[in-house]
């Protein structure tokens, strides 16, 4: 059974099916109600959860109630133009190292959560979004995927027009608007996952497919992402990487397609399940 670590209003949960089992009560408070704190202890939360009974005390999953998996992360790394079929639809070179942006922490939301829209030209992205499980400096290809936790879906929303607005322009703010980070719907381990970059992703808008493609299109691949990064950052468990959007965005579709309030942003991997937005409108 695949199970995942989710955040249900703001408690930790491990996942099991269609069932969340309360993780501070199940385990006599010996773990942490927070799930931050739970992801500082990975080690102990898997050792202890692959040790659970099948019949601990579970309730049945409220969509609704969850809450982005990872709720304060000390960074979050955007990665730009990292999938070969992206680079090409906006007409530009392909990358020779990690073109690295910040979307703040206060953009996360939940995988139900809505997005709220603060232009008429905001846009999606799907990015498979690795979660940071152990601390490290200058971290060796062959070694990163130690040090990860694990994966869960993410939107990098964007709103273009204050991306764009000057030269040059201002990724991590048009990235960082309040809403803009939907992840989830939980946190899958890495053990479940056998390669990060053989994976389908996808994104519909209101029924409409506008992203379709693997995760083995991207120009940097998680290891070397996570090499990279730690060749100047100190990685600590919590971080997350969104790890770049395949082909399709709204904004160099032809016609543009940008998000509209009403919309319902479907977002889909492999593996690690599906997050649903829906686009309300903005103040003014
Ligand atoms: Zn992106």
């Amino acid at each position: 059974m695949s199970t995942s670590l989710v955040n249900v209003g703001g408690r930790a949960g491990l996942r099991r099916g269609d069932r969340v089992v309360d993780i501070a009560s199940a385990s006599g408070e010996q773990l942490s109600s927070d799930p931050m704190e739970i992801l500082r202890h990975w080690n102990d939360f898997r050792s202890w959860a692959g040790g659970l009974s099948n019949d601990a005390p579970a309730a049945t999953i409220d969509s609704s109630a969850l809450g982005p998996p990872v709720t304060a992360p000390q960074k979050i790394f955007g990665v730009g133009l990292n999938y070969t079929d992206h680079a090409e639809e906006a007409k530009l070179e392909l990358p020779k190292e990690p073109l690295i942006f910040t979307k703040f922490p206060n953009c996360l939301c939940g995988p139900r959560a809505d997005v709220v829209l603060t232009s008429n030209r905001v846009d999606y992205e799907v990015e498979l979004v690795v979660v940071i499980g152990e601390r490290g400096r200058n971290i060796a290809e062959a070694k990163a995927l130690d040090h990860v936790a694990g994966y869960c879906v993410g939107q990098d929303i964007s709103d273009r027009r204050m991306q764009f607005a000057g030269k040059p322009p201002q990724f991590s703010m048009g990235k960082s608007v309040d809403t803009f980070g939907p992840i989830g719907p939980g946190i899958v381990p890495l053990d479940e996952i056998e390669d990060p970059n053989d994976l389908a992703i996808s994104c519909d808008v209101s029924g409409e497919t506008l992203q379709n493609a693997r995760t083995s299109l991207m120009v940097f691949a998680v290891p070397e992402l996570i090499a990279w990064l730690s060749r100047y950052c100190t990685l600590v468990p919590g971080d997350l990487i969104f790890t770049g959007t395949p082909a399709g965005v709204g904004s160099v579709r032809d016609p543009r397609r940008y998000l509209e309030a009403g919309d319902t942003i479907t977002s889909s991997i492999e593996g690690l399940g599906t997050i649903v937005n829906r686009c309300v409108p903005g103040p003014g």
